[in-house]
């Protein structure tokens, strides 16, 4: 079943037609919008798809990274115990960083900043980095990053802007993307595709929650 985070189809009509004068307002991770936020000073990769979004002449590009918020760059690697975003904002979880220090206040003060910055901006949608402590909002990991265990779900940050009614794509999410560069009167470049299909819908995701009880 397609996630509920994501933009309904029913809201991507209704949105009105995005000019330059009056964009489409994304907040995204810093570093899908190439700023080099990640743990190791890097920006987590390529992702040319929802880069090529964000570049449009129509889309106003709001950035933020709630871990360079709260630890800097670079940093240890935070991990989830004990559950998803929502769990920590509600005080069932924790963010422990790969030594072993508590990071749940500090990961919590800087999701609910995030949050509000969107809020601020009026966002339309963010376009968030699946798969990450803060940001991830279909996949994350469960436990220690390095034992690569996955739960469905979103981080901390993610969880707050949930929370707050705001729809989440991520840059896996190449159904609901392409039909963002439709609203933004764009086709999407076929050759910036990898398969067209949202994160959920692909053979990983089946088979690992088929065979996990996430
Ligand atoms: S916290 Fe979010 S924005 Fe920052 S590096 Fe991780 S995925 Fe990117």
């Amino acid at each position: 079943m397609r996630p509920t985070h994501l933009p309904s189809y029913a809201l991507i009509r209704e949105w009105p037609a995005f000019t330059k004068a009056a964009p489409m307002r994304v907040m995204t991770s810093a570093c899908i919008g190439g700023e080099l936020c990640g743990v190791d000073g890097s920006s987590n990769g390529e992702y040319p798809l929802a880069r090529r979004l964000l570049a449009l002449p129509n889309v106003h590009v709001v950035k933020f990274c709630p871990e360079h918020e709260a630890f800097g760059t670079p940093r240890r690697t935070p991990d989830l115990l004990g559950g998803d975003g929502f769990d920590v904002l509600d005080g069932r979880a924790r963010v422990v960083n790969d030594s072993g220090e508590d990071w749940t206040q500090g990961l919590v003060t800087a999701s609910t900043t995030m949050r509000d910055r969107a809020l601020e901006q009026a966002v339309h949608v963010a376009l968030l980095m699946d798969i990450s402590a803060a940001c991830g909002s279909t996949v994350i990991y469960d436990g220690p990053r390095r034992l690569k265990v996955y739960q469905r779900g979103p981080g901390v940050a993610a969880a707050a802007l949930m929370r707050a009614g705001i729809p989440i794509v991520s840059q896996r999410d190449e159904r609901t993307l392409a039909l963002l560069f439709a609203k933004l009167g764009v086709t999407a470049d076929g050759n910036l595709l990898s398969d067209g299909f949202d994160h959920y819908e692909r053979a990983w995701y089946r088979d690992y929650f088929a065979n996990h009880l996430a």
